[in-house]
């Protein structure tokens, strides 16, 4: 089944709001509903996002953009018939430094998010983490998995607060009726990731880029899973257009697992640098594994991940040389030899004309 099949029909382009619209996973959201023809509104009060993400939509007839902060009250006029709520910084630096306005943001946000929907009688998605599994003691991790969390600890304010907004969507479903969906994403990368983020894929493209140590939290054991940022736009939209009865929660995921020295190598590989590995404490509460069951995702949408993880890798490098090689050219040993003609990897390519 396509996408295309289920977008309901209506005598006008469907409506769609997205919250956090302007941040990595939300500009990309943006990029391809209204590529579909929807009417799209971004709401996002610019804490981790970026006006550049969505600079090429501004002038889009189909386009609005709303600068709002989630936890306050959210009035708009006109039909809205699905919403995404994506609104929360997902780094974890930037989630931990104001653990209380996190928490606010899920639980407050959610809240008026879902009170909108229903004035509107609008279909909400909950973007949701796997970190709801916390630390996990079963792995791979299934969505019947209730989890591992540390309630009292630095990431309790983005774990605990995407799982008391779960809850909060299937208590609005159940008392109100409210259509959800609630996905758990698991980790995603690509083009507009912020240079700054903090999360292991920029970070060590960006060190490796600039000639520094590559930063390895822990003995780069610890395991993720890496989905490229196109695989998980399709399968949020999959998921948000899949029948009424579908309300997840629903993995997304791509479950090729690696370690985290693994990534570190392949990006010094792929970006030809000489940078060090540089071994630093690993943060308190670091999950140790992680993978997705995405037997759900596959069965009711069909979704599967196609994009491999070192042409992923290579696209969001190729994002991040041309956003810095202003910088200092000579710095940067990838940029260099590809300017010269040298580099071996021809498959780079810039991915992102908007960013
Ligand atoms: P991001 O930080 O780039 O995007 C979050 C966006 O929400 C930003 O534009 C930010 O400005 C906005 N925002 C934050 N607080 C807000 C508030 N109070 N009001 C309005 N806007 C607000 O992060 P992302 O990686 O694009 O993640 C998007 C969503 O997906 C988040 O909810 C995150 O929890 C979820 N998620 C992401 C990943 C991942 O690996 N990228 C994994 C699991 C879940
Ligand atoms: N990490 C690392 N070096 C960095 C940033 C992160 O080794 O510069 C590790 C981090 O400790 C974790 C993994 O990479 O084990 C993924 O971290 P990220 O913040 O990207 O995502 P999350 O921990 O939320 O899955």
């Amino acid at each position: 089944m396509t996408l295309q099949t289920r977008i309901p029909t209506l005598h006008r382009p469907p409506t769609v709001l997205i919250a956090g619209g302007a941040g990595f996973i939300g500009s990309h959201l943006c990029d391809s509903l209204l590529q579909r023809g929807n009417a799209v509104i971004c709401l996002d009060n610019l804490f981790t996002g970026r006006i550049d993400n969505i600079r090429p939509l501004l002038n889009h007839p189909n386009f609005r953009f709303i600068e709002h902060d989630v936890r306050e009250e959210i009035e708009i006029g006109g039909e809205i018939d699905r919403i995404y709520n994506l609104a929360c910084p997902a780094s974890p630096s930037h989630y931990q430094t104001d653990p209380v306005g996190t928490m606010k943001t899920c639980v407050v946000g959610t809240i008026n998010l879902l009170e909108l929907a229903c004035r509107k009688g609008a279909r909400v998605l909950q973007a949701s983490t796997s970190e709801v599994y916390g630390d996990p003691e079963v792995h791979p991790q299934p969505e019947s998995y209730l989890g591992n969390v540390n309630p009292i600890g630095p990431r309790a304010c983005y774990d605990e607060g995407k799982r008391a907004a779960e809850t909060l969507m299937f208590d609005y479903h159940r008392m109100y009726g409210t259509e959800i969906k609630v996905a758990r994403i698991f980790n995603t990368y690509g083009p507009r990731m912020l240079e700054n983020d903090g999360r292991v894929v920029s970070n060590f493209i960006v060190q490796a880029l600039r000639g520094k140590p590559v930063t390895i939290y822990g003995r780069g054991t610890q395991t993720r899973s890496f989905c490229f940022v196109d695989d998980l736009v399709r399968g949020l939209q999959l998921l948000m257009e899949s029948p009424a009865s579908v309300t997840g929660p629903c993995n997304l995921g791509n479950p090729h697992e690696v370690t985290i020295e693994t990534i570190a190598r392949e990006v010094l590989s792929y970006t030809e640098s000489a940078s060090p590995l540089r071994f630093e404490a690993l943060p308190k509460d670091d999950p140790k594994r992680r993978k997705p069951v995405i037997d759900t995702a596959a069965c009711l949408l069909g979704w599967r991940p196609r994009v491999a993880l070192q042409d992923g890798l290579q696209a969001t490098i190729a994002y991040f040389a041309l956003r810095i090689a202003g910088e200092s050219p000579t710095l940067v040993p990838a940029i260099a030899s590809r300017r010269t003609g040298h580099s071996t990897r021809s498959r780079l390519k810039a991915t992102d004309p908007g960013g």
